[in-house]
């Protein structure tokens, strides 16, 4: 009898997480774990985080793919895939975890953090006069799913937040924009700025030399999303020369990062390695398998992404 299989393959995700997650889920599904994947005509599913170039070419059959995160674009234009629907994974622990990582990257400039870090390395007590929140301009780049929760939470805390994104949107407390005709008084008018944006065509270095030098002198540069979005070679040049003062970056356009690549010696760069935030698979597993169901069904799956938009 043919048998009803999913692929998983991921260089972080634990396997076996989500092969005991999903089986409490889909009893009768066969979860197979490249490269021990048996036969490729019994793949109807995968589930995937960054799979190598020419990943696909074996699973003829495959019916859904569904993405081991939020951002898809390692899996759009590709040339191995048969025609199938994408989707990404929506889960709250992933926003929790993603809105956690913005509250302190947003913080620890709001509250001069940075500033303390580096007097303790010179012995010194060096006291900054604390600002009101209220008086704190944040841009958040991008409204989805996780940038729409990271702003709410930012204005419940007591910053001054602005919101940009493609269509207009309403979130309590947060000044929302949208397009690129609003975009040059954002950047003119806040100064700490999180990039929340995919990477697609459209957003492709959106912040150049022109759109950092838009940024008041010394502005905070957070980027938690992808590195495309910004023109890296800009940025560099904007934090060696003070125009941009500070930037927390998850996110590069070579991860790893390169032991020779300018970042590691600029002392205003705060790296972590692309972290911000992470699926957890008993809060997202729900939603895999109700994909899975509806595809089975011959229904459309949840959270499908479009890929003429490219997120
Ligand atoms: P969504 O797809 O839900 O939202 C994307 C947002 O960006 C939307 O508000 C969208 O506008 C906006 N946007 C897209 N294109 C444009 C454009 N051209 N101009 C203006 N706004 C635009 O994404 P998520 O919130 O779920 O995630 C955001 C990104 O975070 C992901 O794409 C991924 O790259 C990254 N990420 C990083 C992680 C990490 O650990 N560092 C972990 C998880 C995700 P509109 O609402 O109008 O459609």
């Amino acid at each position: 009898m043919k048998r009803d299989a999913l692929v998983f393959y991921s260089p972080v995700d634990d396997p076996t997480a989500w092969r005991d997650a999903l089986a409490s889920e889909l009893p009768d599904l066969d979860f197979r774990i490249d490269p021990d994947v048996g036969d490729p005509a019994e793949i109807n599913y995968a589930l995937a985080w960054l799979p190598p170039k020419g990943f696909f070419r074996r699973f003829s059959n495959l019916k859904l793919l569904t993405n081991l995160g939020a951002g898809v674009d390692a899996l759009l234009n590709r040339d191995d895939l048969v025609p199938v629907p994408i989707t990404r994974l929506s889960d709250p622990g992933m926003v929790s975890l993603m809105t956690s990582y913005v509250i302190f990257a947003v913080t620890r400039y709001a509250r001069d953090m940075h500033i303390f870090e580096r007097a303790k390395r010179r012995g010194q007590w060096h006291y900054v006069h604390p600002r009101p929140l209220a008086e704190i301009k944040v841009c958040v780049l991008g409204l989805g799913e996780l940038g729409a929760h990271a702003a709410k939470s930012l204005a419940d805390m007591g910053y001054d937040v602005r919101g940009w994104s493609r269509t207009l949107k309403t979130i309590p407390g947060v000044e929302c924009h949208a397009g690129r005709g609003s975009l040059e008084t954002l950047l003119g008018d806040c100064e700490i700025f999180v990039s929340m944006l995919p990477a697609t065509n459209d957003t492709q270095a959106l912040l150049g030399a022109r759109e950092l030098a838009l940024m008041p002198a010394g502005a905070k540069f957070i980027n938690v999303s992808r590195s495309a979005v910004v023109d890296e070679a800009a940025l560099v040049a904007a934090l060696r020369s003070g125009a941009i003062g500070e930037a927390t970056l998850d996110v590069f356009g070579a991860e790893p990062l390169p032991p020779e690549h300018p970042y590691w010696a600029l002392d205003n760069v705060f790296i972590t390695p692309h972290l911000a935030s992470i699926t957890v698979p008993a809060l997202a597993v729900r939603d895999v398998a109700e994909s899975i169901r509806r595809v089975r069904r011959g229904e459309p799956p949840l959270h499908q992404v479009d890929p003429q938009r490219g997120y």
